[in-house]
């Protein structure tokens, strides 16, 4: 158990402030995070949010303790769209590639998986789906029903949120209230089912285009969108855990309907700390499928997309994403992109000097010191981009070493080297030496590439094309451009 794991403090958009984290039992932490809905492939949006999630659990694993890390996937639901109006988005996908919704969920979430080996996430404890937890959610609707914060009409139920309002506060999360929420909120209209217009569907009477459908007490249908996440939640870290997670833009209606159907259901607020990722814009505004003003994870690694002229290494991506705190929104650029590959290289060079570094008695600097900021920084709501700042302070050091500058004892250059690999690799999640155009790869690519070279002047397409196949086998892609041949 590190020393460290005593002093972490995290935000928690509950109370909007940070607070020192005192897990509910000790030495063991709980998280649930909202995972993608997967009727297409995941943007860069998405990936900032589990990514940074990632780097979360990694410094909870780092700290000592033992995390049960649980993201599930949507596979069922009807899922509210940017205008805020009930869609099916599987089922809409399912008949436009002709594939039933199971199929359309697992063909993306194969690339989700690859996307997360690529970009160097670490699996969950679990990731459980909604169509494997429908009895599990028919079941805390019946709890909510039966706590009179339901209501049945014609096949479908609904969340009484006024009902719920004479014993609980709703808006406790987004700071909404609900007479407020009426003014933007459109009126209710003859056919609407609901009787108050911030009530939400727990339980959808099934539309005869559905593609899925399920039994249920009270008919055939299909669950609400919120419930989901409470009944797994809850299945796997029990009606109160520690940490809930999600992409700010889930705070309401998700969150605030999540946490008034564990109350309505269980009697509690089902997290202590609820903890909001910022967006990924492009140009200022929030990414996202439904603006069209996205890219693919995948993309970016290939120099496939317009918006940059070159690819970039998933680690640079990563160290890009880790520079910006994952409270704070962050636009993606060129500019900004090179940027961090050069950052990414400088450290990189600095971490791969500390083998070929002479030792002496004494260290002329206070290494505990230095180490001890990495800890401060991202006991600080996990402040990665600090962490990053002090590892460049390392690298400083290494250098100055490295020329005679300042001196390191045998003892401290263990100390420092164990912490840069804790720093960098376990909480970050960066590979060192990936960033591309330093790295150890650098000089054997250079001659493969060489070598196809050739092989095309003469001709040779046999040898070429398998050099390609062979590379794109090994995860490495090669692009022909007019300026010459590039590879990620
Ligand atoms: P979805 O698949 O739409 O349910 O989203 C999956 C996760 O990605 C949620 O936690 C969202 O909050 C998050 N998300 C969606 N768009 C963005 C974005 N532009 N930047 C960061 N996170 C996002
Ligand atoms: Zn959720």
């Amino acid at each position: 158990m590190s020393s460290h794991h005593g002093n972490l403090k995290i935000y928690n958009s509950l109370s909007g402030q940070k607070e020192k984290f005192e897990p509910l039992h000790e030495n063991r932490v709980g998280m649930y995070v909202c995972g993608p809905t997967l009727y297409s492939e995941p943007h860069m949006g998405n990936m900032r949010t589990f990514i940074n999630f990632d780097m979360i659990y990694r410094y909870l694993l780092v700290l000592g303790y033992q995390v049960k890390y649980v993201r599930n996937i949507t596979d069922a639901g009807h899922i509210t769209n940017s205008l805020g109006e009930a869609e099916d988005s599987i089922g809409k996908a399912a008949r436009m590639e002709q594939m039933q919704s199971l199929e359309i969920v697992y063909k993306y979430n194969v690339k989700f998986q690859e996307l997360q080996r690529i970009y160097n996430l670490l699996p969950p404890s679990i990731e459980p789906t909604a169509t494997g937890h429908i009895q599990e959610q028919i079941e805390h609707i019946e709890k909510i029903i039966n706590n009179g914060f339901a209501y049945v009409v014609n096949g479908s139920v609904y969340f009484d949120v006024k009902k719920y309002s004479e014993k609980f506060e709703y808006g406790i999360l987004s700071g909404r209230k609900v007479d407020e929420l009426a003014e933007e909120t459109r009126t209710l209209n003859a056919q609407d089912e609901k009787r108050f217009f911030a009530d939400f569907a727990l339980w959808k009477k099934a539309n005869p285009e559905d593609m899925q459908i399920w039994r249920s007490p009270w008919g055939d249908g299909n669950p609400g969108w919120h419930i989901e996440c409470t009944a797994m939640s809850t299945k796997y870290l029990g009606p109160h855990f520690d940490i809930h997670g999600g992409g700010m833009d889930l705070k309401f209606p998700h969150h605030e309907d999540e946490i008034a159907q564990n109350c309505g259901s269980l009697g509690c607020n089902p997290a202590k700390y609820w903890m909001h990722a910022n967006m990924l814009n492009v140009n200022g505004q929030k990414m996202s499928k439904s603006l069209g003003n996205y890219f693919l994870p995948q993309e970016i690694v290939e120099g496939s997309t317009e918006l940059f002229d070159k690819p970039y290494s998933p680690d640079v991506i990563r160290f890009f994403m880790m520079q910006a705190h994952y409270r704070s929104n962050l636009d993606f650029t060129s500019d900004a992109l090179n940027a961090a590959e050069k950052g990414f290289s400088r450290l990189s060079d600095a971490v791969m000097l500390l083998d070929k570094l002479t030792v002496a008695t004494n260290s002329s600097f206070n290494v505990g010191e230095l180490v001890s900021s990495f800890y401060t920084a991202m006991n600080d709501d996990f402040n990665a981009p600090t962490l990053i700042a002090n590892l460049f302070e390392a690298a400083k050091k290494i250098n100055l070493i490295n020329d005679g500058k300042e001196t390191i004892s045998k003892d401290d250059l263990n100390i420092l080297s164990a912490h840069l690999t804790i720093f960098i690799s376990d909480v970050l999640g960066l590979r060192i030496g990936t960033s591309n155009s330093d790295s150890k790869l650098s000089p054997v690519m250079d001659l493969v590439l060489e070598l196809r070279q050739q092989a095309r002047e003469n001709k040779d397409w046999t040898t070429s094309d398998k050099i390609r196949d062979g590379l794109a086998a090994a995860g490495i892609v090669v692009k022909d451009t007019k300026e010459g041949t590039s590879w990620s």
